[in-house]
């Protein structure tokens, strides 16, 4: 597929009903809007990427996709930073209840990293998978159709190889695309990974790629692998954090973290919300909202009589050991996909690579 042909998907995507949502620039950064045209995409930028620090830069092409993750991520979408969950209005003695509607809108996300849509199929085990599915989510996930782009550099902060979710776009897309740069071409080798994502790409009679084309794009999406900034070594790792709850190793962090929560913010996993109940004076009409949280809030362990995790290095180690650990516990698989956000947003830089790593060394 070239570059027309892309603005013809895109196109084609808006005309069978899609919302097409995908990486802007915005605040100095690739965050997530509508994209109308090819012109919307952050085209010829990439962000550099180290602990505490997030910049774009210009590249020297025209990469429509060649930049890693930023501060947005398919979260936002899915599970809204604040969302009203029902009403009630009061009239005499009578209460009624109004639930919110169930979203109907149909999105089509374009450029998701592999990482980030692991992240999504994290979030779906635990908002789906219960006896309990989260309403409002499971509607969105239905409408949501995800066209991938597999990553054929790495970021600063990146270690999704270590946790197996990137840099090749596999399982959760429906189209997965590798863009594929140099003098002489500028294409997409495009792969249809659902059937919905082969109805919606059957009528733009896309030529075959050569082998040789698909070994190219192979050739880079493999290079990136190499290329990870950060290392996460996962072998004995859940085990250890959990044998390590009293290490001096948390009081340490513990001087460092500020509890501001920026790393579950943009962590594209993190699931935690509370709720929020808002009334007029007259008490005739109140709203159910539901917010995001943060285990790094003192109040969100609030129990009768005060919060559990009242230290830093509690809520630090919380988070860590629930990330890294008890979520394998839990679900059977890691909470984390390596998509270096928690490090790059982080204010003093606080990288739970090196954290781990340090762990590791002192408790062999
Ligand atoms: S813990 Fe950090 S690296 Fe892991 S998924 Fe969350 S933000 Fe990404
Ligand atoms: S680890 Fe960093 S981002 Fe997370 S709460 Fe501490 S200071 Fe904030």
């Amino acid at each position: 597929m070239d570059l027309a042909g892309l603005a013809d998907f895109v196109a084609a995507l808006w005309s069978a009903g899609y919302r097409v949502i995908g990486p802007t620039v915005g605040d100095g950064a690739i965050v997530y809007g509508e994209v109308r045209s090819l012109s919307d995409l952050p085209q010829g930028l990439t962000d550099q990427q180290e602990a505490g620090q997030y910049r774009l830069v210009r590249r020297n092409d025209d990469a429509l996709f060649g930049f890693h993750v930023g501060p947005h991520s398919l979260k936002r979408l899915l599970l809204p930073p604040k969302e009203r969950l029902f009403t009630t209005i009061r009239k005499g003695p009578a209460l009624t209840v109004v639930p919110e509607q169930i979203p109907t809108e149909k999105i089509a996300f374009l450029g998701a990293k592999a990482c980030e849509i692991q992240a999504m199929l994290t979030q779906d085990q635990v908002l789906l998978g219960g006896h309990h599915p989260d309403v409002q989510y499971l509607a969105r996930r239905r409408n949501l159709l995800i066209i991938g782009t597999s990553c054929t550099s790495a970021g600063g902060t990146c270690f999704c190889t270590s946790m197996g979710s990137g840099p090749s776009v596999g399982e959760g897309a429906d189209v997965a695309l590798t863009e594929v740069i140099s003098e002489s071409t500028h294409h997409f080798i495009v792969e249809a990974k659902s059937s919905r994502g082969a109805e919606l790409l059957s009528p733009l009679r896309l030529p075959s790629a050569s082998s040789s084309e698909q070994q190219i794009a192979a050739q880079q999406v493999a290079a990136a692998a190499k290329q990870m900034g950060r290392t996460l070594v996962t072998d004995g790792l859940k085990e250890l954090i959990a044998q390590a709850m009293d290490s001096s190793h948390w009081d340490s962090v513990a001087t460092r973290c500020l509890s501001c929560a920026n790393c579950t913010l943009v962590c594209p996993t993190c699931f935690c919300n509370t709720v929020e109940d808002v009334t007029d004076l007259a008490g005739e009409h109140s709203e159910r909202w539901r917010r995001w949280d943060s285990c790094f809030h003192e109040d969100f362990s609030y129990l009768h009589g005060g919060a559990v995790r009242q230290s830093v290095k509690s809520r630090y180690r919380q988070w860590l050991s629930h990330k890294l650990s008890t979520w394998i516990d839990q679900f059977g698989r890691s909470g984390c996909v390596g998509c270096g956000r928690c490090i790059t947003f982080c204010p003093v830089g606080i990288d739970l690579t090196a954290e781990c790593a340090t762990l590791q060394a002192r408790h062999p």
